[in-house]
């Protein structure tokens, strides 16, 4: 075992060298470090503020819907380490992956069918936009290789998908110019509006020659402003898309498994796309892993081409202990009345945030599943929202003008009711 290092040799290690998501080299902030997790708790190398354990209010960014240190999920990673971590996925195949890919089928929407592992979010939402240009190549229509979106999304840092993020105020502006130039749809509203759905029809229409795929998320705009909207607007695209000759991709990255009550966000309008992405919860926030589902249809297109293959194939493809854990974690979900907790956890987020609507400076309150949105009519001071709530011994990581929760499916009332009373006090404070 190599010496080990001192909470304060950590740090200052961490500070020179590492960078942090979205931060400035050398770091400007110092980060909490934590120790261990386990249940809905982190636990810190040193208190901070008073506390030595915080209840996790992001779910490390909406993915350990179990929260830590899961015995299941525990054993399903060892059993897995004891038989292999990974092989490559040219030429060989596995148990791991091969069910995993078979369970996405069966849970997600028809008519998804075919499955191709991805190692993170961002690059399923690469693989998606890849499968959708190569779809329309490979049947004789080169020309349709834009995509259109509606503003206030998030699809992830790579470069396709930083093409689709919010093209203002969001974090990529930067790259407008250097990124592919998008078509954007107006943000949706939050309740079904006839304009604004004749607005979508008619772009879609109007673009139709090249448009590749209509790329959303789903029923909630995530990392582009924590924003829910009409699930009829689903419905919308997929009739537009069908009449003009586009592919639809919904991106529920953070929508999918369960986190707006129902397991996909589709579910809610009963629309399939043709390409859907999945990650975050995918593995029950143990490892980096995503998928990207197609329809025969779109498969089909692709080996019709000239080039009859899916150009892409990450090295770490189908990693088989990312996939056994993503096997367990799905079976640990369905395996539980999880729409009872979700509705619980709804129902206390509403309950709990209910007074947030009477703090001066709060612009919003929404709640839609297990998703808790306190919004505020100016920018969040980042180091005090977050220092009041690690006073009540709560992680939170607000952004812009949000403060939000996204907590584990397996928050008890009491922890549940802390996180609230947290993002309150740090809706005070910011
Ligand atoms: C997080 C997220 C992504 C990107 O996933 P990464 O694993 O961070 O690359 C893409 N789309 C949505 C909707 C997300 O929430």
């Amino acid at each position: 075992m190599p010496e080990p290092l001192t909470p304060a040799e950590l740090l200052r290690l961490d500070r020179e060298h590492v960078w942090h998501p979205y931060g400035p080299m050398p770091g400007r902030t110092e980060p909490l470090l934590v120790e261990s997790a386990s249940g809905v708790r982190l636990r810190l190398a040193e208190p901070a503020h008073g506390q030595d354990e915080l209840i996790d209010g992001m779910s490390s960014w909406w993915s350990a819907i179990h929260g830590y240190n899961h015995p299941v999920l525990n054993e399903a990673a060892r059993g897995q380490l004891g038989r292999m971590s990974h092989v490559m996925f040219g030429g060989l195949t596995h148990e791991p992956a091969v069910r995993l890919a078979a369970k996405l089928v069966e849970i997600t929407p028809e008519p998804l069918r075919h499955v191709f592992l991805a190692d993170s979010g961002s690059v399923s939402v690469e693989v998606a936009v890849k499968m959708c240009l190569q779809h329309w190549r490979s049947v004789g229509r080169p020309a349709k290789q834009r995509l259109l979106t509606w503003r206030g999304g998030y699809h992830g840092d790579t470069w396709q998908p930083m093409s689709v993020c919010d093209p203002e105020g969001g974090m990529h502006e930067l790259w407008q110019g250097a990124l592919p130039r998008q078509v954007f749809a107006d943000a949706p509203p939050a309740e079904y509006d006839e304009t604004y759905a004749a607005h979508l029809g008619d772009l879609i229409a109007r673009h139709a020659d090249e448009l590749a795929a209509v790329i959303v998320e789903p029923v909630v705009q995530g990392a582009g402003g924590m924003r829910f909207h009409s699930p009829a607007y689903l419905r919308v695209l997929r009739e537009a898309c069908d009449a003009n000759d586009v592919l639809l991709v919904f991106d529920e990255i953070a929508t999918g498994f369960g986190r707006t009550g129902t397991l996909f966000a589709s579910e809610h309008a009963g629309v399939s796309p043709d390409v859907l992405c999945v990650g975050k919860a995918l593995t029950g926030g143990y490892l980096t892993m995503a998928a990207t589902l197609c329809t025969s249809r779109v498969a089909e297109g692709i080996s019709r081409g000239e080039v009859p293959v899916l150009a892409h194939g990450p090295t770490f493809m189908g990693n088989p202990l990312a996939a056994a854990v993503a096997c367990a974690s799905i079976d640990l979900l369905l395996g539980q009345d999880w729409q009872v907790e979700v509705k619980r956890l709804e129902s206390g987020l509403r309950e709990g945030l209910a007074e947030a609507a009477e703090l001066p400076g709060v612009r919003d309150v929404r709640v839609l599943g297990a998703i808790g949105v306190v919004q505020l009519d100016h920018d969040v001071d980042m180091a005090a929202a977050t220092r009041a709530a690690v006073r009540e011994g709560v992680w939170l990581r607000p952004f812009r003008d949000l403060i939000y929760t996204m907590p584990p499916y397996v928050t008890g009332d009491e922890d549940l009711a802390r996180i609230t009373r947290a993002v309150c006090a740090a809706a005070s404070a910011a």
